[in-house]
């Protein structure tokens, strides 16, 4: 039994915050983080003026030459390596970033070129720990959930049209997403930066470009037992699914209009469903009554059926939520504070995927 771990991280402000001459609302000390309500100041109480959080980890990555500042370095040694061990011991895995557009999630998953994010990481590192034996192989693919549709990002002329089903001994499965053998790590960044090419933007009042959709990077991750069940080799699957979450702002907030709040109302439904999934798993892990007798709505959203076994199930999961420092955030950085809150209380049950044929 293992609970979900949960780690917050702060960015610098951006161009915007400065601009309009923003406050940092927030503070962090060991694993704990501090939000403040400026707006609140001299009208209520002290004690209502701030809110404390308690997490894994509190990664303070909000100024680049302040001697406390988290690097991807320091993130992956802490949230990484548990992963890549994760894979060689044959347990699933699981990192999802949460929080609203422009709050940092891509740049602590992917990075840039210069300074890469978990996933470049984690896949460089099973990479190397597999060059010291030769009974490894790792497969991946890359999809996209836009609209509650599923779309390959690996093959060129796919559209948002997957079916998803619900497969007897495998659990939920993407039918006829494509999956690359790969052999070297180089291959897998080609991959990466195809799918990323792929991925549908669209600009909304409130940035830019911002990410609509949900990316799920996964990867197969299978080691040979050396021994035959009916004549077939044995082998250990392990499932890394990495995911970068589409914008947590609601569709209001943005002053989505027409197409824009169409998919606005989607994308809540994916992460709405997967609100009401933490909830309920974390009442379920405390051991409170539930109503439904432990009905966890895992099928009311593409994200949740698919995550399934990330959620509560069999996998070693990880959230980080991301959030801006800006007080004019205040709002949508104290909700994903309490998004991430929940999650810690989920406890899932990773086991071992001993001798599954692929
Ligand atoms: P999201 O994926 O949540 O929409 P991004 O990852 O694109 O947000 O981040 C928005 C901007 O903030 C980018 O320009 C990114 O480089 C910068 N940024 C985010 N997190 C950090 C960080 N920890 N340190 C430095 N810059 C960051």
């Amino acid at each position: 039994m293992a609970s979900v771990k949960v780690a917050v991280r702060v960015r610098p402000f951006n161009q915007r915050e400065i601009d309009m001459d923003a406050k940092c609302i927030l503070r962090m000390e060991g694993k704990k983080t501090r939000i403040t309500n400026t707006s609140q100041k001299g009208t209520e109480r002290q004690g209502d003026q701030h809110k404390f959080f308690t997490f894994d980890h509190s990664y303070w990555s909000f100024d680049h030459n302040d001697p406390h500042y988290i690097s991807q370095e320091q993130v992956f040694n802490d949230l990484g390596t548990d992963v890549v061990d994760a894979a060689f011991e044959g347990y699933n895995a699981c990192v999802f970033a949460y929080g609203q557009t422009g709050s940092g999630k891509t740049y602590t998953m992917m990075g840039s070129k210069n300074n890469q994010g978990l996933i470049p990481r984690i896949c460089e590192a099973l990479f190397k720990r597999m060059a010291l034996g030769a009974n490894y192989r790792i497969e991946v693919s890359y999809l996209e959930i836009y609209n509650e549709k599923v779309k390959d990002l690996l093959r060129k002329d796919s559209g948002h049209n997957l079916k998803v089903r619900q497969h007897p001994t495998k659990g939920p499965c993407v039918m006829d997403l494509s999956r690359h053998l790969v052999s070297e790590y180089c291959h897998i960044q080609d991959l990466m930066e195809q799918g990323n090419n792929q991925r549908t933007t669209a600009s909304t009042n409130m940035n830019d470009v911002s990410s609509r959709s949900h990316a799920i990077f996964t990867l197969m991750f299978v080691q040979a037992q050396g021994g035959l069940y009916n004549d077939v080799p044995t082998e250990t699957v392990s499932k890394v699914h990495l995911v970068d979450l589409a914008g947590s702002e609601r569709a209001d907030a943005s002053g989505a209009t027409g197409q824009r709040l169409k998919e606005g109302a989607h994308i809540n439904k994916s992460l709405v469903t997967l609100g009401s999934v933490i909830s309920a798993l974390a009442e379920l892990s405390a051991g409170g009554s539930r109503k439904a007798g432990g009905f966890i709505p895992y099928r009311d959203s593409v994200l949740t059926w698919l995550l399934k076994d990330s959620l509560g199930g069999n996998s070693k999961t990880i959230m980080i939520a991301a959030v801006s420092p800006a007080d004019c955030n205040y709002s949508e950085t104290l909700s994903t504070l309490r998004y991430a809150n929940r999650a810690k209380n989920i406890i899932n049950k990773p086991t071992i995927n001993e001798d599954e044929n692929v």
